[in-house]
Order: structure tokens, then sequence, then C-alpha cells
């Protein structure tokens, strides 16, 4: 039997650690979890639409942001936008490295919490363990309230997910008692399974084996960036690291015997969510989540030696020379960042609350009448994305003396989210030697409520 290309799991049970930088990531998953599942309940004022703060209305195709009303056609909005967050992560890994993955991915953030169940219930790491290799009622019955809980934990995400596609009050109800619609079922189903097998089950696994981000995001670190390390000439002196046994107690024991400020306690491996080794050096496994910082500045603290036996530091500081934090790799990944965020918000700002576009009618696409003028049609299609009723007036620009007819309608009334198509026929008395075409504009003149913009479409008008 040849060997297996496959690693087989080693699990991992993590010890609880207290500090500074698990407090910062308690701070972010409070703030993550918090807005994750109360924005769908956030009522939001609006006189004609949902008044869901947060609204993805796939059947009326346009998504409610607070104040903001995205459609279909805003889609390079949404690519501008990953184009910013995919930019920033880039700046961001390349100057502080994998801090997105140690404090705000999901994979961390719910694992997190599926970790503290299972503190919770089955205790630290060596009642965890212990738990692990017995049998019996009372383990079966912790195993089995820990792997409830998780699918509770799971179940709340997947519906959380699903009420931001609906309004969130009715959807609850219509989904306990049967009458949602199937895609409510699927979509908190499928939630609930991946939740649960990637938080509670694959953990770790998925950062290492599944996760694209975690394979290329080295290519963005220098010496320059932020890293998780064990500072080995402090740790390991000459004679390398040692338990503090007698005549290794003190510092300066061990100064003069060679042997460095690691302990070998062994700590800051136990709190690692990856079964990683700091000591062994920078590892790709590593998600920079800093609690064997804190682990080891507990002992240091323990033994009232200094902080920052591990640390967040640099490649370029450990070898005792100047971090540089801004340098052109920086400035390639700010200056877009920028200039992408300014046209978002620029785009954003100036966003028309008319859309409209016209298109020919090519079949026939010009009429000679009896009088000898040439009739064109045209096909007008009117938007209104604003949040109030319009009134409009049709107005015909660019072809002197042409007569715009649009049957018996002299003003457009659109509600709030209304669209509606218009047929307007445009005669024209030729001139002799006209060219064959000319341009022509249609100009949708707002006169309720005052003080819009006019909007304007422009097409062709064919003679011959
Ligand atoms: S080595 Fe330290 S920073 Fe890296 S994952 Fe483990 S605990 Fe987190
Ligand atoms: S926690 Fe600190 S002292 Fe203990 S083994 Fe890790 S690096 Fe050494």
């Amino acid at each position: 039997m040849p060997d297996s290309q496959y690693q087989a799991r080693i699990p991992i049970y993590p010890r609880a650690v207290k500090g500074r930088f698990r407090n910062l990531k308690w701070g972010v998953l409070a703030l993550a979890y918090g807005v994750y599942f109360l924005l769908p309940w956030l009522r939001w004022e609006r006189e004609h639409a949902a008044n869901q703060a947060v609204l993805f209305d796939i059947p009326g195709r346009r998504f409610y942001l607070f104040d903001l009303l995205v459609h279909p056609q805003d889609i390079f909005w949404l690519a501008a936008l990953l184009i910013i967050l995919a930019l920033l992560l880039f700046m961001v890994t390349g100057i502080a490295g994998r801090v997105f993955c140690g404090y705000f991915c999901f994979q961390t953030l719910w694992t997190d919490v599926f970790m503290l169940i299972e503190r919770w219930l089955q205790g630290d790491r060596a009642a965890r363990m212990r738990l692990a290799e017995q049998g019996g009622p009372r383990a079966t019955a912790l195993k089995g309230a820990t792997h409830g809980l998780w699918l509770l934990v799971a179940f709340a995400t997947g519906l959380t997910f699903t009420l931001y596609w609906a309004n969130a009050p009715d959807l609850v109800v219509a989904f306990f008692t049967g009458q949602a619609a199937f895609a409510a079922y699927a979509t908190t189903g499928f939630l609930t399974v991946t939740t649960y097998l990637l938080a509670g089950l694959l953990r770790e696994q998925v950062c290492t084996y599944m996760c694209p981000y975690a394979r290329f995001q080295s290519v963005m670190f220098d010496k320059d960036t932020l890293i998780v390390s064990y500072d080995a000439d402090r740790g390991e002196g000459a004679q390398g690291r040692s338990r503090p046994v007698r005549g290794l107690r003190t510092r300066d024991e061990r100064e003069v015997k060679g042997v460095g400020d690691c302990i070998d306690c062994g700590y800051c491996v136990q709190v690692c969510p990856v079964g990683i080794d700091i000591r062994d050096g920078l590892q790709y496994q590593c998600i920079h989540c800093a609690l064997c910082v804190d682990a080891c500045d507990t002992v240091m603290d323990g033994m009232k030696w200094p902080r920052g036996l591990v640390r967040y530091t640099s490649e370029n500081a450990l070898e005792g020379r100047r971090t540089r934090y801004f340098k052109p790799k920086t400035l390639g990944y700010a200056a877009p960042l920028v200039l992408i965020t300014v046209l978002l918000v620029w785009g954003i700002a100036h966003q028309t609350p008319l859309d409209a576009s016209v298109s020919q009618v090519r079949q026939p696409l010009f009429v000679q009448l009896s009088d000898g003028s040439i009739q064109n049609s045209y096909e007008i299609r009117v938007h209104n994305k604003a949040q109030h009723p319009v009134v409009l007036e049709l107005r015909l620009t660019g072809l002197d003396g042409a007569e715009l007819d649009t049957g018996r309608i002299d003003q457009l009334s659109l509600m709030p989210e209304q669209r509606t198509t218009l047929l307007a026929r445009v005669r024209y008395d030729v001139p002799a030697g006209a060219p064959r075409q000319q341009g022509v504009a249609f100009e949708l003149v707002p006169v309720e409520p005052e003080g819009m913009d006019v909007v304007r479409v422009e097409s062709q008008f064919i003679l011959r």
C-alpha cells in the first residue's frame, strides 16, 4: 500500500487566553455579530418603499441600503466596491500582515463563537481532551449539547442571511408557519449546513487547505510587513530555550548560562487555533490572530520579565533595521484606492433620479407621409428611480421644425420606482439636400417636483 498523500487531521484543542489581542478580537466579534444579526430588523422610514434599512429586493430589482437605492444598472458601483475592498485588503496585508484573517474573516469570527460554546459546555483544553477520549453518557450528552448549540447558531446565521432578502418580520412569521418561499428554506438550510460544517467541524482546515487567500497573501509580504513573530535571539540565547528549573529561574542566571527567555511552557502553542508553533518561524497556516502574543505576554508578566518575546514585528525590525510602513508599494495600492473611492462617492452623489433610454423603431426605419414629410418612430423607456412621484414633459431638440407626436400623452406621471415605455413619432419636412441621417435628442423635462435636472437621450433621424 503506498503512503497516503493526505495528512490525517490532528485534532486541535485551543486553550483559552486573556489579553489585549483577545479583547480586541472579542470587540470585533461583538460588533460584527451585532451588525449582522440586528441589521435586518432596523427599520428605515420611506414614504413609497419598504421600511427595512437594508433590503435586497430581488423581485423589485433594487437594493435598499439606508438612504441609498441601488438598481441593477448601478452594477458598476458593485464592481468599484469590490476593487476598493481588494485594494484595501492588499494594502493592509502588505503593511500589517493577515489582520483580515485574524480579526475580520467570517470563518475566524464564527469559529471563535463555536469554540466559545465548546469551552462553555465542555471546559477548557485539558477537559476537552479528556472528554474526547471518554465515552459514557456524560461525554455523549456534553458533545450532543455542543453540536445542538452549534446547529442553533448556524440556523440563526442562515435565517438571518435570508432576512436581508425580504421584509424581516413578515418573513420570520411566514418561515415558521410554513408559508415562506422555497428559496427561503433552501437558503437557510444551505447556510445552516455550511456554517455548521465550516465553523464547527472543519475550522482551521478551511484556512489551511480551502482558503485561496491563505495561499497567495504571502506575495504581498515583505521585510517591512508586520507579522506575529517569536524573537528567537531573545528566546533561545546561545544554548536554546529551557524550563525555569533550579539555576535557571532568573534572567541573570539564564544569561550567564546562555539560555534564552523562552521557558518552553508551550502556552503559545496551546492557544493557537491552527495548531502551529510560532517558535518555528513564519508559517503559511498562521492567521495572525496574535493569541500567542497574549499567551506569551501572560507568561512574561508572570515571570516579571519584559513582554514581547512573541510580538507583532517585522523581519527588518527583528534584524535590527528600521521598519518602513510607507513606501512605493504602499503608495501603489493607495493611489488607485483613493481614486476609485472618490469616483464611487462621486457617482453615488451624482446619480440621476431618472433613468431614460431611447431606441428607434426599425420596422420600418422611416415612413414617407402623404404630405412628403418623413416620420421616424422611437420607443422611449423611462424609469423613475426617485423615492417620490414625478411629472415629466417630453421635448424634442436638434431637428429644427420637426414635430413631436406622443399621441394623447401631454405629460408623463410616474410613481416611485415606476417604469414606462412611450411611443414617440417625429415628423420632419425634409429640406432639399439634407444629409441621410441627422442627430435628434429627446429631453425629459421634470414639471413636478421643481429643481430636478432635465434628462437628455440622443438618437438619429433617418431620412432615406
Ligand atoms: S501562531 Fe499565533 S498568530 Fe499565528 S495563528 Fe497561531 S496563535 Fe494566531
Ligand atoms: S509562551 Fe512564550 S515562554 Fe512559553 S513557550 Fe511560548 S514563547 Fe516560550
